[in-house]
């Protein structure tokens, strides 16, 4: 794999950084381990993988797509890393993603774009575009991302890939560099769901130092997605969500999601169509609350704690403001601008307390449709992959990307993408989505499916 990257990541750029000799060294460990006889730790021990660079790593910068982070070495791995290393998972570097997570082509990085390995004039999808790229080109065959609002689930469509966000509280966010906290899940990326299965349950499970974690067990992914290869999904409810799939998405996608809906019945999965009918109000009321928690987040880069510093200001009050100017990019400063906008006194009950409203009438939609189907369908992305350029500069059209797979994030459920064929000769992707800690259905029906 670190013979593929030096072969195609000039072209990609999916990595912006490769651990080749933590690399090398890692899997001698597993190799010698081996050799002595021992037990592998994992079924996955050996195996390399590509890591958002959104995850604190002791041996390998870690900079969130951002210039403020620059050469950031963290003084501690995260849970995620930590978890991926007892595992003897090799990590091969750190993935190129939207800055601090914010946008959906990763053309939003500080350190250029990553292109999508079916078109290399096209984007992969973000923020998450260089763990889905690498998969795509073969560069790893596993890889971690981070969905707040569709970062795991938009490029894995974009990009033929598998990608799966948990649910909330499912895997641990501690030494993930937060974006907006009650949304941010961390998940599995690979290229077929029992791969995403096995590296679910390295990551999941609780942690004490995640306070929002769930101590539960990991549902039983892995048996999950065994039993769903055999292609049987006779007794299952399949909902098709109403408002997911009509107006606003392109008719090529609409074509994919017809035929992926026969291939559900072919395999014996009853449909039924269901309404959500407040999910149209997802992408404003997450627009609220994720820029207000940004905003709130992003304070801690003060340029007296981390990472970059200007070098000009005659206080501190000077310093910070101009780090901060010169650290953020333009979406990352939209957002911090929004978000404390909706939270300034006076505002914070019409923007932010509506939001909040609204968020619960999502997650009511969500229980009244678990009550009636066994899991939720629709398209992942409005769209097919687009242009390098054509939305960077429009942020409405940008923002729209993530209108099927906001909902979840908002309602803390769980949700995967899976590939469902191709649009316009480009990858598309189908979205499948299960009640809180739901995982196990959800995974059979994707591994049934694809
Ligand atoms: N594209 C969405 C946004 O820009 C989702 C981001 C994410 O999931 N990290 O906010």
């Amino acid at each position: 794999h670190l013979d593929r990257i030096g072969a195609v990541d000039s072209r990609v750029h999916a990595f912006l950084h490769v651990g080749t000799e933590s690399a090398l060294a890692s899997a001698q460990r597993v190799d010698a381990a081996l050799a002595d006889g021992a037990e592998p730790v994992s079924p996955l021990a050996g195996v390399p993988l590509a890591l958002k660079d959104v995850f604190t790593t002791t041996d390998m910068p870690t900079t969130c797509g951002s210039r403020i982070l620059e050469d950031w070495q963290p003084p501690y791995d995260a849970t995620v890393t930590e978890r991926l290393r007892a595992a003897g998972i090799t990590i091969l570097g750190k993935t190129n993603m939207d800055e601090f997570a914010m946008g959906s082509s990763t053309e939003h990085s500080a350190y250029g774009v990553t292109r999508n390995p079916w078109d290399t004039a096209r984007v992969p999808g973000g923020s998450g575009g260089g763990s889905a790229a690498a998969l795509a080109a073969h560069e790893a065959p596993l890889a971690i991302g981070t969905d707040t609002g569709g970062s795991i689930r938009q490029p894995a469509a974009f990009t033929g890939t598998v990608g799966v966000k948990p649910t909330y509280g499912g895997v641990s966010r501690y030494g993930l560099v937060a974006c907006a906290s009650s949304l941010d899940q961390a998940g599995p990326c690979a290229r077929t769901v029992l791969d995403a299965a096995l590296l679910h349950e390295v990551i999941g499970g609780h942690d004490p130092r995640d306070s929002t974690s769930i101590d539960q067990p990991v549902p039983d992914v892995v048996a999950a997605a065994r039993q769903g290869a055999n292609g049987d999904l006779s007794g299952l409810k399949v909902g098709v969500v109403r408002e997911l799939g009509g107006e606003g998405y392109q008719p090529g996608v609409r074509a994919a999601h017809d035929a992926s809906l026969r291939r559900l019945e072919k395999l014996g999965a009853e449909l039924v169509e269901v309404s959500c009918p407040h999910f149209e109000y997802g992408m404003a009321a997450y627009y609220l609350i994720l820029p207000s928690e940004v905003s709130s987040n992003l304070a801690r880069f003060d340029a007296m704690r981390y990472g970059l510093r200007a070098a000009e200001g005659r206080s501190a009050e000077e310093v910070m403001a101009n780090t901060r100017e010169q650290g953020f990019g333009p979406e990352v400063k939209r957002r911090i601008m929004l978000g404390t906008y909706a939270l300034s006194s006076g505002y914070y009950d019409a923007y932010y307390g509506q939001a909040q409203k609204v968020r619960t009438l999502i997650s009511r939609d969500f229980a009244a449709a678990f009550s009636q189907v066994d899991v939720l369908v629709s398209p992942t992305t409005p769209t097919v992959p687009f242009p390098i350029g054509e939305k960077v500069d429009d942020p409405l059209a940008m923002y729209l990307n993530d209108l099927a797979t906001i909902p979840t994030n908002l309602a803390g459920v769980a949700g995967m993408s899976v590939p469902s064929g191709l649009a316009e000769g480009l990858p598309v992707g189908l979205q499948v989505m299960a009640p809180a800690l739901g995982e196990a259905v959800m995974y059979r029906v994707g591994a049934a499916f694809e």
